[in-house]
């Protein structure tokens, strides 16, 4: 075998001194080989690269933590998954055997649950667009309709006259727990009494009945005590729904927003290290809820919808390595196979980026790009990462989150998606795109022939 060294140009980098960690000054950086078993180069030489890898059993181990860390604090949980964090039928099946219900946004993900064997009435129904068609398949489903703002409960009042049926409603309530920036576009705002004003509404209606209020402060929500805040403002209005209404509604919805993993640009910390634990999460939200006033099995239900923090450590996406290049300030750049196209939260990640076979111990600052004629396909600016070859393969990790629905068709085609099942075996969760899917959507005027 010919192990000759490729021929770099010698650069020069200035040193810096002082930086040591207990190792010394050197940067140890250890490779990702294999995940659960699997050999990384197994795996794209079967199903190519770039390849998304799902682990069921970390999807598995991650809702039944959550479970269990809200309900040692509380008794009443039930989770939804948020279906535009990860839509796949895979996913979502999972995380449906593990208990969870479905929280929706759009119509074709309502339809999407309701495939997958969702009942109606497990189904919460959330987002600013919600189309009469779409609430009448809700209303009759007795689905739960979380209204965010005043025309969507006018279409509510109409259609569930016209239908002489009852619609199951919830409000989205926004309010300030002081994070900024403030998230008001979505709901009635809490303080100044549109909330109240909504549920006003709802109330004088026969046909509506008003069962829960939910809130969804953001998403990577790295201050945990905002929760109680959310939490103590809902079960406020709650109170007064009671007081003024004697309605006792049956859950309080805390959204999703618990922050994964993944370090963002322009944090100095790792994560691991600054991000709260769901444990964290659930005392704070526990703590706000505890200001209710019902009694005894009347206290609402605790739905949590949380995407991002059960899925985002479930999913590695492998790429090759395509060319090394020297930039012209002489930053050591590599060019891989997967862009922003298949990782768009790398706009706002540090993603963590391993090498998939054992490396050289010396790292160099490496600006990582994507293989798009784009100048913005960038994934990483520059980490400390070893010298690589050409088709040596990478693999990023905590990528499970948004990327899987919010990616790109763009200059390249979707990859596959397998996932490593609980007994070890593979299975393609979602098959490659090809030029045959894209050309199936196009039509060409004849007139052009
Ligand atoms: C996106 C979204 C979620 C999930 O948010 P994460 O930050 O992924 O936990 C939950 N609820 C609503 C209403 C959402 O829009």
């Amino acid at each position: 075998m010919n192990t000759k060294n490729k021929y770099e140009r010698p650069v020069i980098n200035k040193f810096y001194s002082g930086m040591m960690n207990k190792f010394g000054s050197q940067t140890i950086a250890s490779p990702l080989k294999e995940i659960e078993g699997k050999r990384l180069n197994d795996l794209t030489d079967k199903f190519g690269s770039p390849l998304f890898v799902l682990s069921e059993k970390k999807i598995r181990q991650n809702q039944k933590s959550a479970i269990r860390i809200f309900k040692t604090r509380y008794p009443k949980v039930q989770f939804a998954w948020s279906y535009k964090t990860n839509y796949l039928n895979a996913v979502c099946k999972i995380f449906h055997q593990e208990g969870s219900w479905a929280e929706v946004v759009s119509e074709f993900e309502y339809e999407k649950a309701k495939l997958l064997g969702v009942r109606g009435e497990n189904i919460i129904y959330n987002g600013p667009e919600k189309s009469r068609e779409s609430l009448i398949t809700a209303i009759k489903d007795r689905a739960k309709i979380h209204i965010d703002h005043f025309d969507e409960l006018y279409d509510l009042i109409e259609l569930t006259d016209e239908l002489k049926l009852k619609a199951r409603v919830a409000i989205r309530v926004n309010m300030d727990v002081g994070i900024f920036p403030k998230w008001d576009r979505f709901g009635f705002n809490f303080e100044n009494g549109e909330a109240h004003q909504a549920i006003r509404r709802i109330t004088a209606q026969k046909n509506l009945e008003l069962i829960g209020l939910h809130t969804h402060i953001g998403t990577y929500i790295t201050y945990a005590e905002s929760y109680k805040v959310a939490a103590s403002k809902l079960m406020n209005l709650a109170n007064w729904i009671y007081d003024e209404y004697k309605i006792t509604i049956d859950y309080i919805d805390m959204g999703g927003g618990f922050a994964s993993l993944n370090t963002l640009k322009g944090q100095y910390l790792p994560a691991e290290q600054t991000v709260p634990s769901l444990d964290q999460y659930a005392d704070a939200i526990a703590n706000g809820l505890l200001e209710v006033r019902y009694k005894g099995e009347e206290l609402p239900t605790l739905y949590l919808e949380t995407g991002r923090a059960l899925i985002d450590d479930a999913a590695y996406l492998i790429s090759t390595v395509i060319a090394n290049k020297r930039l012209s300030d002489g930053t050591r750049a590599l060019i891989i196979d997967a862009g922003i196209n298949f990782l768009f939260t790398s706009f706002w990640y540090k993603h963590k980026i391993s090498q998939a076979t054992e490396a050289d111990a010396h790292t160099e600052n490496t600006a990582i790009y994507g293989p798009l004629c784009m100048n913005i396909d960038c994934i990483n600016e520059g980490m400390n990462f070893p010298a690589m070859k050409k088709g040596e393969k990478i693999v990023m990790e905590y990528v499970g989150a948004y990327n899987m629905t919010q990616w790109l068709q763009f200059i390249k085609m979707r990859p596959n998606i397998i996932m490593i099942m609980n007994d070890g075996s593979i299975e393609l969760v979602r098959k490659a795109e090809t030029l045959n899917y894209l050309l199936e959507q196009e039509l060409l005027p004849l007139k052009l022939t």
